[in-house]
């Protein structure tokens, strides 16, 4: 058993209380490294941490140009590393190698991105419509920020929230997954070796119901940087409210995957088994519902069953491994609750439906890939974030009724559209109300497009330009200009 410690301020520290508690592998069920249980006490020392390097002149006083230049240079790191983190991340929660070196061979992007944005912040002089005056503007850092990040693409995430908060000027202090907070930790050690000044970037691990509150509501914490389930966002939210920080909150979706007659069908089989089996489902644009076409209904989901029978699942270091476990305990009895929930509600299973025992699986928490046909829209199961391998399928007539369908959840994160009709492409990727459409293509991102969802998927965005603008804050100078203060009484 390996044993972690946190960062803060640019040591590695245990907890206040000397507590730990242990993370598990979720491909052999059983625990593999000891992760720092941090209390209240925590997290002020690490708000403390990043709050005093904030003003420190060592980070304050860096040209943006020397910050962008720290930002490339841990992208460089990132790449170095990339395969040994990726390997821990497998470890720790089960994700598909082959997907987290994909993901890690891409993640330095964002700090190239944004550190090449960093010296590109300008403000604005004003053509002040009123004499005597100059006005322009300054885009300023906010101070401390919070990012919390869920378990299922956890440095991915972070990195998210880390390069344009960074980018910025800001210090952050982070708070990952108690269930990926291993590979956030190795990844912590980049940032020192990169040169960024101690307190910059602090880690605290711990569990999100002990100390995610305490770190919210820190009143030297300028911005709240969330993603995870809407219910723990919402809770967030309200409370951030009360000190009145702004938030970018990163929520759930219940995503549709809409396939009309005139696609091509294989392809389109090819996105919608992309949109809910990579990942093995655990992923907020899961395209967990299918809405197809009624003329091609039948010939569809037996192409669809018939391809998804050959998803190889078992052990996710494996490079050919196409389904992996699900990442937590918890997790596993919520999506075979939700299976046991669809087949109450009179949804057809066609494929699946149980726990997977398979003699590749060993004592691992694995869902079999599961698909249910005839789904109506009002059902849990076509409303409800399930967060695993488990697929809804919805027929529908018209391209009216797909919209209708579509749109009728509280979510908004992304959708997917399947036709060779470019009028359709346009026609749809503007009726939908989601903040990602892809059209003939599924679960595309990068550091250039903005992220982010509709409704009660989330607030803000990440990534793209637009995402620096959510770690900074706008200030007007006025200044005299014409040596002559006039009439006090009055509003100049
Ligand atoms: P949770 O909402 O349970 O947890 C997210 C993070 O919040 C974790 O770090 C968690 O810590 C922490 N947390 C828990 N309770 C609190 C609290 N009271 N105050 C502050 N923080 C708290 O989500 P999951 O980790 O289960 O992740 C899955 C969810 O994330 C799904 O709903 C998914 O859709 C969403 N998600 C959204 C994405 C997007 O970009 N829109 C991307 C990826 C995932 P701990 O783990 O220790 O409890």
């Amino acid at each position: 058993m390996k044993t972690y410690r946190m960062l803060i301020g640019g040591a590695w520290v245990e907890t206040e209380s000397g507590q730990t508690f242990e993370t598990e592998n979720p491909f052999l069920g059983k625990p593999w490294a000891a992760i720092p249980r941090a209390g209240a006490a925590d997290v002020d020392r690490a708000v403390a941490a990043a709050r005093a390097a904030f003003a420190a002149p060592s980070w304050r006083g860096l040209s943006a140009s020397a910050r962008g230049a720290l930002l490339r240079r841990f992208a460089d790191l990132l790449a170095e590393d990339a395969e040994r983190l990726a390997q821990i991340e497998t470890r720790d929660n089960g994700k598909l190698i082959a997907e987290m070196r994909a993901q890690l061979r891409y993640m330095p992007q964002w700090y190239h991105y944004f550190g090449g944005l960093a010296d590109k912040i300008e403000g604005r002089v004003i053509p002040i419509d009123k004499p005597g005056v100059f006005n322009f503007t300054r885009e300023e850092p906010l101070g401390v920020v919070a990012a919390i990040t869920p378990w299922n693409s956890p440095l991915m995430l972070a990195t998210w929230k880390l390069a344009p908060a960074l980018a910025a000027g800001n210090t952050v202090v982070w708070k990952p997954s108690e269930y990926s907070s291993a590979s956030a930790l190795e990844f912590g050690e980049l940032f020192e070796k990169a040169g960024f000044p101690p307190g910059v970037v602090n880690i605290v691990t711990g569990f999100g119901n002990e100390i995610g509150e305490r770190l919210v509501s820190h009143p030297h914490v300028a911005k709240v940087a969330f993603t995870g389930g809407d219910r723990t966002g919402q809770g967030v939210y309200e409370l951030a409210a009360r000190s009145i920080k702004p938030v970018t909150l990163e929520l759930g979706g219940k995503s549709a995957n809409i396939v009309f007659d005139d696609a091509k069908l294989d392809d389109a089989v090819k996105g919608v088994v992309s949109g809910i089996f990579a990942a093995t489902g655990q992923t907020c644009i899961a395209g967990s519902r299918a809405l197809v076409h009624r003329p091609i209904y039948d010939e569809f989901v037996s192409k669809l069953v018939a391809f998804a029978q050959t998803a190889r699942i078992g052990d996710p270091s494996m490079d050919d491994t196409q389904v992996g476990p699900i990442t937590t305990r918890p997790q596993l009895s919520k999506v075979l609750d939700y299976i046991e929930i669809a087949k109450s509600e009179g949804a057809r299973c066609v494929l699946g439906g149980q726990r997977a025992t398979a003699a590749q699986c060993g004592d691992g928490w694995f869902v079999e890939p599961t698909i249910f046909v005839d789904v109506k829209p009002s059902m849990r199961i076509a409303q409800e974030e399930v967060f695993g391998p488990v697929l809804a399928i919805i027929p529908f007539e018209t391209e009216e009724e797909a919209v209708e369908i579509a749109n009728g959840t509280v979510y908004g994160l992304a959708a997917g559209v399947w036709t060779t009709s470019i009028e359709r492409a346009l026609g749809m990727s503007q009726r939908l109300e989601a903040g990602t459409v892809w059209v003939n293509t599924y679960r595309a991102t990068s550091y250039m497009s903005p992220f982010g969802g509709y409704k009660r998927s989330g607030i803000g965005r990440e990534s793209g330009l637009s995402a620096i603008r959510e770690y900074l804050q706008e200030k007007s100078v006025w200044i005299d200009i014409s040596g002559n203060v006039p009439n006090p009484f009055v509003q100049r």
